[in-house]
């Protein structure tokens, strides 16, 4: 084992991999702490009676920034993209959800002329300069965009699908309608789950020489007298690295960064809100009603989709697999069984009796979707933020300025590696011209 490693990542998730990977190329010694027993983080897929659970659901958008660093690693992804169609729910009525041309002809949704309308919105959005947007929150967008309390409470709908975010008044409409229009190319569901994205980022760095431990708790960090880090685990034990990047959320990077003197501060970690939802995963021999595939609440911030008909999720191809999801708000204090109670009584108007055919589920109240609510003037604060700390380089989904999800942490994984690996050859070039003068 090396006394001293060129980077350590704190974190064995999407972002802490992606960067190894990155690094590794680039021949620099990682090594990468993990506090869990396993790896992948928010990414990781559990398996519960031969049932694959993804963490909530989950798909990878098709043409999106997240796949093709994916690809340029040399990751196989396998998955299929579900149909667009299914029902909206408004005010307890069933719609035809107007996301495919025939659809939008028969839907009941749209009157007459909303029906050109909505059609002409999908257009602007797949042809829209996001950059335009960059001071206007999503909310402000869409009041600008349309008269039509339909159309405006379809747009929020698409937002949330694309992003999880909800509500629209806070949120920054460059960074929603930049997912929005990327969902639109549409998204995969990933055979055997997103694990088998970790599973293979994880084998291709061990090949690649990373070193990485799980069940260690980074609690602090310190930097040396040669300005080089040290970061120091819960059981005492001490981790040195010339470069650190941590992929933990904003909270934990903060308490990490602690009181020491070295290290400069920021308020803006105790401003991020996260984006928060309720899961409930669910698998059944059968669907009660195998035409149901897909619904949301236009009313409810509600999301249900069966995802096995598009991914190998179960070792019985007959098995459904499905997710439950609830959208919160940044304050929503409901609590745990109301929010199950909710689930499953939406679950029972789509699938009526499917408890019947229930293998297993599993609920998560209140998990963290994004580490960041992405707001209007976050890129200020995020660029003031990262230029803070010299040697210190953040990688999540919460440290772009442009995206969030999966879009966020690979992007900015690879974003950091880039900085280190510009860091690095000029500092080998400042040690090549400080040894010349001297001869
Ligand atoms: C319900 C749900 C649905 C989602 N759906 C989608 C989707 O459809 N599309 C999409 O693109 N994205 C989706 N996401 C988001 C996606 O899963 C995450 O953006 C991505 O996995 C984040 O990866 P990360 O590496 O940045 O963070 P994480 O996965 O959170 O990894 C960070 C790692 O750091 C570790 N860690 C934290 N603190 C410490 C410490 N002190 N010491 C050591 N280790 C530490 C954690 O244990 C964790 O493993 C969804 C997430 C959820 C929860």
């Amino acid at each position: 084992m090396t006394n001293k490693w060129d980077v350590v990542i704190i974190g064995g998730g999407l972002a802490g991999y992606v960067a190894a990977n990155y690094l590794a190329k680039n021949d620099l010694s990682v090594l990468i702490l993990e506090k869990a027993g396993s790896i992948g983080g928010r990414a990781r897929t559990n398996k519960m009676k031969q049932q694959l659970f993804n963490i909530g659901p989950h798909a990878l958008y098709k043409k999106g920034k997240a796949i093709s660093i994916l690809e340029e690693l040399g990751i196989n992804i396998s998955g299929k993209s579900p149909k667009l169609g299914g029902v909206l729910i408004k005010d307890e009525v069933e719609y035809a959800a107007p996301l495919n041309l025939s659809a939008l002809f028969s839907s009941q949704l749209l009157k007459g002329k909303e029906k050109m309308e909505w059609l002409s919105m999908i257009m602007k959005i797949k042809n829209i300069n996001v950059e335009k947007l960059t001071d206007q929150s999503y909310k402000d967008w869409v009041e600008q965009v349309t008269k039509s309390p339909t159309i405006k409470s379809l747009l929020f709908v698409l937002a949330r699908l694309s992003t999880y975010c909800h509500p629209p008044d806070i949120t920054s409409a460059k960074v929603i309608l930049s997912h929005v229009k990327v969902s639109m190319d549409g998204v995969l569901y990933i055979d055997y789950g997103w694990q088998t994205i970790i599973d293979q980022l994880h084998n291709k760095a061990i090949i690649s020489g990373v070193d990485v431990q799980t069940n260690v708790v980074v609690t602090k960090m310190i930097k040396d007298e040669d300005d080089d880090y040290k970061l120091i685990s819960s059981q005492g034990d001490i981790f040195p690295g010339k470069y650190v990047i941590s992929t933990t959320g904003p909270s934990e990077l903060n308490a990490m960064l602690g009181n020491d003197k070295s290290l400069p501060k920021d308020n803006f970690f105790e401003e991020i809100i996260p984006v928060k939802g309720a899961t409930l995963d669910v698998a059944l021999t059968q669907l009660p009603n195998p035409k149901q595939l897909f619904a949301m609440g236009i009313t409810d911030p509600l999301y249900y989709a069966v995802h096995s008909p598009y991914a190998i999720l179960s070792e019985n191809r007959n098995h459904s697999i499905l997710h439950v999801f609830k959208y919160l708000l940044p304050d929503e204090k409901t609590e745990d069984k109301d929010l199950k109670t909710e689930l499953e009584l939406f679950l029972e108007k789509l699938q009526p009796g499917w408890k019947n055919f229930a293998i297993t589920s599993r609920f998560i109240p209140h998990i963290v979707v994004n580490q960041r609510f992405p707001q209007t003037g976050d890129n200020q604060r995020l660029y003031q933020l990262k230029n803070k700390f010299s040697g210190l380089y953040i990688a999540s989904d919460w440290a772009s300025p442009h995206f969030i999800l999966s879009e966020a942490a690979t992007t900015s994984a690879k974003q950091a590696v880039e900085e280190i690996i510009i860091k690095e050859e000029e500092s080998i070039n400042a040690n090549h011209y400080r040894r010349l003068s001297r001869i």
